[in-house]
């Protein structure tokens, strides 16, 4: 039977000086591991010698430390694991339509002040490991790409783990339902589904150009009470204290619940919405998570307050008149006058007979 190797056989081999061309020939390569392999040879890859990963492993890497540190690092085995939930997550958010063209991106911090993030111009849905850049917090580069240069919005996912530590993962992508949520710039109503009001806490940012500074302070200012993100005119990002998977999750389960509240909105019935104690249950659930939410310690009376949120599209006369009072206004004048000329009407009719 011919011998397996992966990727931890082969930094093993690395970290006891072995060479890893030494290897017989016949051996069976996991798809991780041919990767590993091609890395060390070609530009991104330098060979790792038995100090760096020993030191490595010691102690955290950051921005500052020595090169050859960093590239080590970025060639390590636990990073090439995260490249590939990187490329995972990119694969899931295209096959759900949830990025369109090159749009979307993702970041993991991996360190002080260093981040993995996906590159520009690439279709999320088929991204591979070396694609993935490594960049400081104010954006620099540091390297990998594959000759590509880093997301052009990677600054708003900076900002966001600048202001917020715990996000170790942030996820921006275009879903269809939401995106229309932050177009009409509509906060979802809330009190309807358990998961949306365990798991999400939704704000909307207003519209910037995308990668400037300026929409990525915007969204930074909301992600202290808020882990998902409408930015308005544009789409969703959203932070996970846990890994890229959960920050993925966030966008799968607002995308379903702006796509419910839709359906729910057209059924001709006022959608039916938990009590405010049923809530405050969710949120003490959701409170034992560690996921923030603005209505921790709110009073049962100002929760499931859905002001701003119209169920179905219904057309409200509100027209201005010409002499500046509204048009409900003239309403009620209308109304007032025709109760008026129906009495008159009935007390002729009594008066005759
Ligand atoms: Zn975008």
């Amino acid at each position: 039977m011919r011998q397996v190797v992966s990727v931890r056989d082969l930094e093993e081999m690395l970290k006891n000086g072995k060479d890893v061309k030494s290897l017989p020939e016949n051996v069976l390569l996991t798809p991780a591991a041919r990767d590993f392999l091609r890395d060390l040879e070609n530009g991104n890859g330098r060979p790792h010698s038995v100090a760096n990963f020993a030191e490595i492993s010691a102690k955290a890497v950051n921005s500052k430390s020595p090169r050859s540190e960093i590239d080590a690092y970025f060639n390590s085995a636990k990073l090439h694991e995260l490249k590939e939930q990187i490329c995972d997550i990119g694969r899931r958010l295209w096959q759900r339509e949830y990025v369109d063209g090159n749009g979307g991106n993702i970041a993991i911090r991996v360190g002080e002040d260093i981040a993995l993030c996906t590159p520009t111009l690439v279709s999320k849905g088929f991204m591979k490991p070396e694609d993935i850049c490594l960049v400081d917090l104010e954006g620099n580069q540091i390297c990998g790409g594959n000759g590509k240069k880093r997301t052009s919005e990677i600054l708003m996912h900076l900002q966001i783990m600048k202001r917020q530590p715990r996000a170790v993962a942030t996820v921006h992508c275009h879903p269809p339902y939401s995106t229309g949520f932050a177009v009409a710039g509509i906060e979802p109503p809330t009190c309807m589904i358990p998961e949306y009001e365990v798991f999400s806490s939704v704000a909307i940012a207003p519209y910037r150009t995308p990668g400037t500074p300026e929409m990525g302070k915007l969204v930074a200012d909301l992600v202290d009470k808020h882990n998902t993100i409408l930015m308005a005119n544009h789409g969703v990002v959203s932070w996970s204290h846990n890994n890229v998977e959960d920050a993925y999750f966030k966008m799968e389960i607002l995308e379903a619940y702006c796509r419910t509240v839709l359906v729910a909105s057209q059924l001709g019935h006022a959608p039916k919405t938990m009590t405010p104690s049923q809530l405050q249950d969710l949120l003490k659930i959701k409170q034992s998570l560690g996921i923030p939410d603005p209505r921790f310690g709110l009073k049962e009376c100002e929760l499931c307050d859905n002001d701003g949120w119209r169920p179905g599209v219904t057309c409200s006369v509100n027209q201005q008149s010409t002499d500046g009072s509204s048009g409900s206004h003239n309403g009620d004048t209308e109304v007032e006058a025709l109760v008026q000329a129906i009495t008159d009407q009935i007390m002729r009719g009594s008066a005759a007979a």
